[in-house]
């Protein structure tokens, strides 16, 4: 465990909103009730802090959570505080590359709660001088409509290169990668990634146009793969982003000894150990990998080699890449 803190580690899947700790949900609630004197309702229920290790939730019961906490989240000053915690929260743990996603909010307007959220997280990554590099991705949200997500898509291409690319998130249940094919195509344009959930629940036609037609850049979660889905992610080899505590703990697999990471890992599959919401699910991307290495007898050097290969995946320029490969191997010597 202690390795995989020491680790220099790569977070590509990570939900700004999701990402935030009790202590900061305090901060957010007395922020709010300074200006309105009693909690908004959604943020009233005390199933909104974070489900602790060995809980699980439904998934419905997740997203409860995450309309808490944009109750809480309807002002500049309490945008600024998530996004200078969160960057915190993961440069604490060892997080050197952060890729972070969230999506527009009408606070006031979508181009500027980006603004905001962009101009915080630069804070934070100047506050730790080189320690943590941070891009950000914009999750338009399939509840949502066309024009939203066409919109999201010209403020990422506004934005960049600090924006690297474009997410598909939200309830799965709800609507379908397909009925959003224009955004795709202005995305695609614009020179911007895409990183798009993918099989949460069972949706196979959905699945294979993810990874067939769309051909995204990264995939996410990925606990569905049946009926064809999983042979055409083997031949596609596209990196797949691992969230293992947010699938137990949301009960998407039944638990980390079930977790399709096992069979992924034995393939060699391009793999991104991940958080998804370490503020909800309770977790580090150091206890992600530690989770891991224990669940799958992983030898140290190999939890290194995970780590490290992880920077293949990142969307942010090539310098980047080169420095962080840097980083990795002056780091490797110190923590043999
Ligand atoms: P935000 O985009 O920064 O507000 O982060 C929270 C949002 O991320 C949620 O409202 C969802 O739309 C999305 N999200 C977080 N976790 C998941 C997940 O596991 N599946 C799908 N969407 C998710």
């Amino acid at each position: 465990r202690e390795f995989c803190r020491r680790l220099p580690k790569v977070e590509l899947h990570a939900h700004l909103n999701g990402s935030i700790d009790n202590d900061t949900l305090y901060k957010l609630m007395d922020l709010y009730k300074a200006k309105h004197e009693e909690l908004p309702l959604e943020a009233s229920d005390k199933s909104i802090y974070a489900i602790k290790q060995g809980e699980t939730r439904t998934l419905a019961q997740c997203f409860d959570v995450f309309r808490a906490i944009h109750a809480l989240t309807g002002s500049e000053e309490a945008i600024s505080i998530v996004a200078k915690d969160v960057v915190q929260g993961f440069a604490n743990d060892g997080v050197r590359y952060l890729e972070l996603r969230t999506t527009p909010k009408d606070t006031p307007t979508s181009a500027e709660y980006v603004r905001t959220v962009i101009d915080a997280l630069k804070t934070a990554q100047d506050k730790h001088q080189g320690a943590i590099v941070v891009r950000l991705i914009l999750s338009i949200d399939r509840r949502g409509s066309v024009e939203k997500a066409l919109e999201t898509v010209r403020i990422a291409a506004q934005n960049k290169p600090f924006v690297v690319g474009v997410d598909f998130s939200g309830d799965p249940t709800h609507k379908d990668a397909r009925d959003f094919q224009s955004a795709w195509d202005l995305a695609r344009q614009k020179d911007l990634k895409l990183a798009i959930h993918f099989a949460e629940i069972k949706n196979t036609e959905e699945s294979l146009y993810i990874v067939n037609e769309l051909k995204a850049d990264r995939i996410g979660h990925g606990c569905f793969m049946q009926d064809g889905v999983e042979d055409a992610v083997l031949k596609a080899q596209i990196p797949l982003e691992i969230c293992m505590s947010s699938n137990v703990m949301g009960q998407s697999v039944k638990d980390y000894d079930d977790h399709h990471f096992h069979d992924l890992y034995e393939k060699d599959y391009p793999c991104a150990i991940s958080t998804d919401d370490m503020g909800v699910f309770s977790t580090t991307l150091s206890h992600e990998y530690a989770m891991a290495a224990r669940k799958l007898d992983i030898p140290q050097p190999r939890i290194w080699d995970l780590s490290y290969r992880t920077i293949d995946f990142i969307f942010a320029e090539v310098e980047v890449k080169d420095q962080l490969r840097e980083i990795w191997n002056s780091e490797k010597v110190l923590l043999a």
